[in-house]
């Protein structure tokens, strides 16, 4: 119990709304319930969905603590965790799921309704956040809240690296690899020897094309208009890289008939609308990226009865993180899925605000928080 003493207070970078500077608190965390772990956090990315809320895309409860792709290590867990131990390496998934409902059940906790209610409120699925500041309430970032040295989750969502993945590179996998690999392998189901086309080459981007060079794909064309990205994304595995202004008679050069598989990981209608007209006919386009509230789709149902395209969308991949996660590091391992280049700048936690900065810059790379 005397370590659970020093768990009381944590220091945590806190958001106070759109255009505020973050403050770096000592705030007060809940001790470990049963079935909960507390993670030292190494590394936390910042994330385009951290981004929305400090632009104020999404209006969330404030002060919270925003943070969802980040890595650690286990310090103490609590009772009835038999999985982890103390010194065990992991990745935090953010979505700590109800396990109850249909989606859970399925295996699709990402697609959780009490989860998303619980996101869009800044708690947990069962209305408490955990942490306070003196004295008040403060709300956890896309359930979870780990721009901090500490944070208590459940054991549920703290996936075992095996310990072989630098921390730094395995936050990486908790967000943008997992959504952007996932959404290839688990959502589109690309199959080898085919055709992507993926609109937009950011860090989630990235692991887009990633996923489509493991899958086997023969054809990737990444659309960007930044040179940085299109070089990178032509290093990681893409065949083409055109500017989005050049599009028109390149894209009638490399896939004539459209794409089998168009990726928007920007996720404006504009860019869904490019890459649904690149699909072809009997084709998948997959909405990756995260649309703005209240953004409408103007579409021509020609597309889908006369030419038989597929419209879908994928959330956080579209797999059980806890199954997706060591398919994923298995890539890793064997040297198919790439994380190193992918790690931008790091900031020690009291730097909050010059990292939020950067990567509202849109530095190369992810911007990483080292609490
Ligand atoms: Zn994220
Ligand atoms: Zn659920």
């Amino acid at each position: 119990m005397v370590t659970l003493l020093l768990l009381v207070k944590t220091h945590a970078a806190v958001f106070w709304g759109p255009g505020e500077p973050f403050t770096v608190e000592e705030i007060d965390v809940s001790e470990p319930g049963t079935g909960d772990v507390v993670v030292r956090m190494a590394a936390v990315g910042i994330c385009g969905t951290d981004l929305h809320s400090v632009r104020g895309e999404f209006r969330r409860p404030t002060p919270m603590v925003l943070g969802h792709e980040g890595a650690g290590v286990i310090e103490v867990v609590g009772d009835g965790v038999r999985g982890l131990a103390p010194g065990d390496e992991v990745v935090l998934s953010w979505a700590p799921s109800c396990g109850e409902c249909g989606d859970c059940r399925r295996g699709r906790p990402a697609a959780c309704v009490p989860l998303h209610r619980a996101i869009g409120a800044g708690t947990l699925v069962d209305g408490s956040t955990g942490l306070s500041l003196r004295g008040e309430t403060l709300y956890r970032g896309t359930a979870t809240g780990c721009l901090a040295e500490r944070v208590v989750v459940s054991e549920r969502v703290a996936l075992p690296t095996g310990g072989d993945v630098p921390l730094r590179e395995a936050a990486l996998l908790g967000c943008a690899a997992l959504t952007g690999v996932g959404a290839v392998l688990f959502s589109a189901g690309v199959r080898a020897g085919s055709s992507v086309l993926v609109v937009g080459a950011g860090g989630v981007g990235q692991f887009v094309v990633q996923g489509a060079r493991i899958a086997g794909a023969e054809t990737i064309v990444v659309v960007d208009p930044v040179d940085g990205r299109r070089e990178q994304a032509l290093r990681f595995g893409a065949t083409h890289a055109f500017d989005p202004a050049e599009l028109g008679g390149r894209m009638e050069e490399v896939a004539p008939d459209g794409v089998d598989y168009a990726l928007d990981v920007v996720g404006d209608p504009a860019t869904t609308e490019l890459a649904l007209g690149l699909t072809r006919s009997g084709g998948t386009t997959v909405i990756v990226g995260l649309p703005a509230v209240g953004a409408r789709l103007d579409l021509d149902p020609a597309q889908f009865n006369r030419r038989e395209k597929w419209l879908t969308g994928t959330m956080y991949g579209s797999e059980d993180p806890a199954v997706a996660l060591p398919i994923l590091l298995e890539h890793v391992r064997t040297g198919r899925l790439l994380l190193h280049d992918l790690v931008g700048p790091e900031y020690a936690l009291d730097r909050i605000n010059h990292a939020v900065e950067a990567a509202l810059a849109g530095v190369p790379g992810r911007v990483m928080v080292t609490p």
